[in-house]
């Protein structure tokens, strides 16, 4: 089936959905959650499985055709594989991404692997133990590694996805670009952003990204800017003779959003048309209070029609003038 392609008012193609399953997570990663953890929301009031099938085929039919799955922890949901199992079937949808902690995705990964899964993204800020303890406040490193390694063993294309936090772990950065020596895969370090169940840890981000290059550029003199694929939120580089690559997000600074092809919905149904605005259409009250499709479809091409130019306009844009401060747990990443 080909997709129609659809457009925003900025005409941004839109063709990528980025899915929460769930708010609830089995780390306390200090960049995203609270300690005490956040309120999760009742279990009835998350999208059950036959409402995301039905939103991702309605929206497969709009223009989109890849989904990455995220959370809160994707794994933390019952049956997971399930809905796996039905999105990768939905017509359209040519690849399924997922985003997680590692910690619960070892035995899933030759699943995965058999149907086709695109790409994982793990996360993965620091390679100490001990530092992982004090980030995510569990003792879980062994399990991320070793799903890490099996996702390189399954040749299942990998991203590790570690955010740059002041004082916690810079002294990470340079072992995390030498793990792409020997590994096909790409790190990504991510600006720090203010989702965190809290509100901003700092008043101003140090740890821009012209200083996590400039910092990388000192150690690896020879680094090389390589190509950006399309709508990449990536600023790429690469060691020279280094099997891996690396990735720079401006995502505090938010310089790639003139090619942001991205929508989002949280584990409640809410839609987001940018990461930075507090959610513009409740998809999942209108499924339960008996709209069609093509209802349905009419209001999620007007919120397509008013996305907002970039993440500082969202930001202005929020109800009650609310500064960030939910969790990336209900965000979805
Ligand atoms: N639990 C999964 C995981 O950690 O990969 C998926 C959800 S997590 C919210 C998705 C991504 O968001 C992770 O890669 C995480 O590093 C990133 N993230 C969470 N909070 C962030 C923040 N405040 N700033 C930047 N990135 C953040
Ligand atoms: Fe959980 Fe992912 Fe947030 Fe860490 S970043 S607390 S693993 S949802």
């Amino acid at each position: 089936m080909k997709s129609p392609q659809l457009y925003d008012n900025h005409n941004r193609p839109l063709n990528y959905l980025r899915l929460s399953v769930t708010d609830r997570c089995n780390l306390r990663c200090f960049y995203c959650m609270p300690e005490e953890g956040i309120r999760y929301l009742p279990k009835k009031e998350l999208l059950s499985f036959e409402e995301i099938e039905r939103l991702v085929t309605l929206l497969a039919g709009m223009g989109i055709t890849k989904v990455r799955l995220t959370g809160g922890e994707p794994f933390v949901r019952t049956d997971l594989m399930k809905l796996i199992r039905k999105i990768s079937a939905v017509p359209g949808i040519t690849c399924l991404h997922l985003t997680t902690n590692g910690v619960l995705t070892a035995p899933y990964i030759s699943d995965l692997k058999a149907l086709g899964i695109a790409s994982v993204n793990l996360s993965l800020d620091t390679l100490n133990r001990e530092r992982f303890k004090q980030i995510t406040l569990r003792d879980a490193f062994d399990s991320v590694m070793n799903t890490l390694e099996l996702l390189i063993e399954n040749q299942i294309p990998v991203k590790i996805n570690a955010v740059v936090m002041d004082g916690k772990n810079i002294d990470d950065i340079l072992p995390l670009v030498e793990l792409t020596k020997h590994r096909d895969i790409s790190v990504r370090f991510i600006e720090e952003m203010p989702f965190n169940g809290e509100g901003a840890h700092y008043p101003v981000l140090t740890w821009t990204h012209r200083k996590i290059l400039s910092y990388i550029t000192e150690a690896y003199p020879t680094l090389q800017k390589i190509n950006d694929p399309d709508n990449s939120t990536a600023s790429n580089y690469k060691v020279p003779g280094y099997h891996g690559d690396i990735g720079i997000i401006a995502a505090f600074s938010r310089t790639f959003c003139g090619t942001c092809n991205r929508i989002r919905v949280t584990a409640q149904g809410i839609l987001k048309t940018c990461l930075y605005d507090d959610g513009v259409l409740n998809i999942r009250d209108l499924m339960r209070t008996g709209c069609s499709d093509d209802q349905i479809e009419q209001k999620l091409m007007h919120a397509f029609a008013h996305r907002p130019k970039n993440g500082f306009e969202a930001e202005q844009q929020r109800t009650a003038n609310t500064p960030v401060h939910e969790s990336m747990s209900t965000i979805g990443g």
